[in-house]
This record gives C-alpha cells, structure tokens and sequence, in this order.
C-alpha cells in the first residue's frame, strides 16, 4: 500500500480510508441507496478546473451507465453523500459510497477517455477489478516475477460477491496484461486461450451493465 494526500490506495487505483475493505463492499452498507422511483441516484460535482471537453468526456463515461442501468448520476444539489470528481493525480476512486463528498480523480488529460470515467464510477458504485475475484486463478495465470516489486498487493484476490456471473475478460474493471510490469512483460495471462483480449476501456460491456443491474437490484 502507498500513500498519497493521506489516503491509502488499494489495488492501484482504489482509495481507502482503511475502514472498510473491498470485499465487505458490494455485500453491505456501501451502496447508493435505492429511491421510491427504483432509480439509484448518484449525485456529483464536477470540478470547475476541468474544459467542455473534459466535462463531456466524464459525462459520456456516466452515460454508458446510466443509458443501461436504473443507476443514474445527477449533479448535486443538496445531498450529503457524492462524488466529488476532481482533477488530482491519477485515476482513483473510493469504493462504493462512502459517506459525505467523496472525492474521485480523473487528471486530466491522464485519465481522460469515457471508459476510465466508467471504471471508476464503478468504483465508486461498489465494484472491484475483475481479476481480483476469488475464483480468478481458473481464468487468469497471474506472472508474480513479472510485477514491480511492492506493486503485488495489486494483484491479490478477495472474497468478492461474483452475483452469479462468468468471469469476464471484457470487463471494463479487469486489468490490461502488462499492469505494473517490472520489465515490459506480462504481469496476467487468460487462460485456456493467452489470446484472449483483456483491460479495454471503451466503456462497460454488456456483463458489467448486467452486474450494475444486478448489484442495484434494478429490475425490481
Ligand atoms: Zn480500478
């Protein structure tokens, strides 16, 4: 783990105030609470520092949420609880709400595609990586020689509420093949078939719409 601005990151790009663990997220307390209408209203800011460009390209990544979801992102008006998306260093968020504003970064132009937007939006809704899931070592060969030393943390696996999905290789949460490469060679493997694309971040694909609308309970 290392630290920064005084938050405590956990697998890259997820912060922590080192009261709740990732695992103990998408069961319990750490949802956005659902409203009498069935939407799940995530209020947010946007953080005055960023240009038109940036705003829409962070507005593009909550709506490939929201356009397929009951999980909808509304500017904040009055609320205590929100995302408060700022242009600090690095791509992070929290995990799942947290309680009052909690802040999600997104530099600028580092972090500045819809599909990094989205994945830590689904941060903060709750999801962890992909490749953290605890029946990943069926699906993926994690290469531990070829991970920066103190980097390995990264890529430990939790008791995660998998809802009864496959494993998805597609998922916009699932690491890239050379994530925190010590040497430019691969830190993860798919397997059976090494070919088998892995970390895009055009945006969620159908399984992560799917497991949003599962995790919110959206059809009910
Ligand atoms: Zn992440």
């Amino acid at each position: 783990m290392s630290r920064f601005r005084g938050h405590t990151f956990r697998e890259g790009d997820i912060a922590s105030f080192g009261v709740r663990s990732a695992i103990s997220c998408a069961n319990q307390n750490c949802l956005w609470t659902k409203s009498v209408d069935g939407f799940v209203y995530v209020p947010y800011t946007i953080s005055p520092l960023y240009d038109n460009m940036d705003r829409i390209t962070i507005e593009i990544g909550m709506l490939d949420i929201s356009s397929a979801t009951c999980v909808k992102f509304v500017p904040r008006t009055h609320q205590a609880d929100f995302v408060d998306i700022q242009p600090r260093f690095g791509c992070w968020s929290f995990l799942g709400r947290v309680g009052g504003p909690q802040p999600l970064s997104l530099q600028t132009p580092a972090c500045m595609w819809s599909g990094v937007a989205s994945h830590e939006l689904m941060h903060a809704l709750g999801f962890v990586h992909e490749q953290s899931r605890s029946d990943r070592d069926r699906y993926v060969t994690i290469l531990w020689e070829n991970i920066i030393e103190g980097q390995k943390h990264n890529f430990k696996k939790y008791e995660t509420n998998n809802l009864n999905t496959v494993y998805d290789y597609d998922s916009v949460m699932h690491y890239g093949r050379y994530a925190f490469s010590e040497d430019g060679l691969p830190t993860i493997i798919p397997k059976p078939d090494p070919n088998i694309p892995i970390g895009q971040r055009d945006g969620p694909s159908q399984l992560d719409i799917h497991k949003i609308n599962l995790l919110y309970n959206c059809g009910a």
